[in-house]
């Protein structure tokens, strides 16, 4: 099972095609692809899963903002063509096109000239412009000498090119998500860092109030003490438990699909409810 994947229709490397292949080689069943902002993929990954004989729930991970930090969303079985939910996904996406002009003057500030336009020739979808489009370019252009330093001088929040973006709130999005018929899951809990640590179980409760049904308890992008720590909240506040790899990339340090921890004993998997 798997339940948080990209493809190249956002920061992935893998087309859905490839990326739904390579599921099936690893004997994934059920799976979603979880791109940022952006459902662009889903057809091609949903023929490609009735092909390979995986069952395949439509999702995305959608960027929001709660306590002042970035928190990701994913939303699983939802309609796609439900109403407003594409305007909204195009709306999130235009923010990142014009972030992206934003961090363009950032970097030139800094002496970096053509940042913008480098991005955009590493994305597959050029409405879905993220951090990673801009990191790749710098790595590649020899601005930086590995990928992570483009994070770690310029892109990771704090950073002189992270430039804050308007991302709609955590309680706004979890809304859409039900309105689309889909279930509310908070990605990697254990990735959020706020100055006092009280403040990810206070996510926990206001996500659980805005109607979110499940949190990842068994993600390939946080550690395994997060995974432990978050399987025990979920049962500790009710939550159902999901489960993804966060595949993006070979080169990335994720699992490949299916490979990460799965869902412990003893907790209801949020599939039960598709
Ligand atoms: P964006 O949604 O465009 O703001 O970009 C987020 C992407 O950047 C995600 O795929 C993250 O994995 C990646 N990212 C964010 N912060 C860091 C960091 N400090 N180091 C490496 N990758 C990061
Ligand atoms: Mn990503
Ligand atoms: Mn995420
Ligand atoms: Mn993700």
């Amino acid at each position: 099972m798997d339940l948080h994947t990209h493809s190249c229709a956002s920061d992935g490397e893998l087309s859905p095609e490839k990326l739904v292949e390579l599921a099936a080689k690893n004997a994934v069943t059920l799976m979603a692809l979880t791109d940022h902002d952006t459902m662009l993929g889903t057809p091609a990954a949903m023929r490609a899963a009735a092909a390979h004989g995986i069952r395949m729930v439509t999702g995305v991970e959608i960027t929001c903002e709660w306590g002042r930090r970035n928190i990701h969303v994913v939303g699983l079985n939802l309609d796609p063509v439900a109403d407003g939910l594409a305007d909204f996904l195009a709306g999130i996406c235009r923010m990142r096109d014009e972030r992206g002009h934003r961090m363009d003057e950032a970097f030139a500030r800094l002496g970096i000239k053509g940042a913008y336009e480098g991005a955009l020739a590493h994305t597959r979808n050029p409405m879905n412009l993220s951090r990673t489009h801009f990191a790749k370019w710098l790595f590649e252009s020899g601005h930086v000498e590995t990928y992570q330093q483009a994070f770690d001088r310029y892109l990771a929040n704090g950073r002189p090119c992270a430039i804050r973006a308007d991302w709609p709130h955590l309680t706004t999005v979890v809304d859409r998500i039900r309105a689309a018929g889909g279930v509310a899951v908070l990605a990697h809990p254990g990735r959020y860092t706020f100055e006092a640590s009280w403040m990810n179980d206070e996510l926990l409760k206001a996500f659980k109030a805005a109607g979110g049904a499940a949190i990842e308890v068994a993600s390939g992008s946080q550690s395994e003490a997060a995974n432990a720590h978050y399987a025990e909240a979920a049962r500790r506040l009710g939550f159902l438990a999901s489960t993804g790899s966060d595949f993006h990339s070979f080169s990335g340090c994720r699992p490949q699909p299916g490979r990460q921890p799965q869902v412990p004993a003893g907790l209801t998997g949020v599939w039960t409810l598709f």
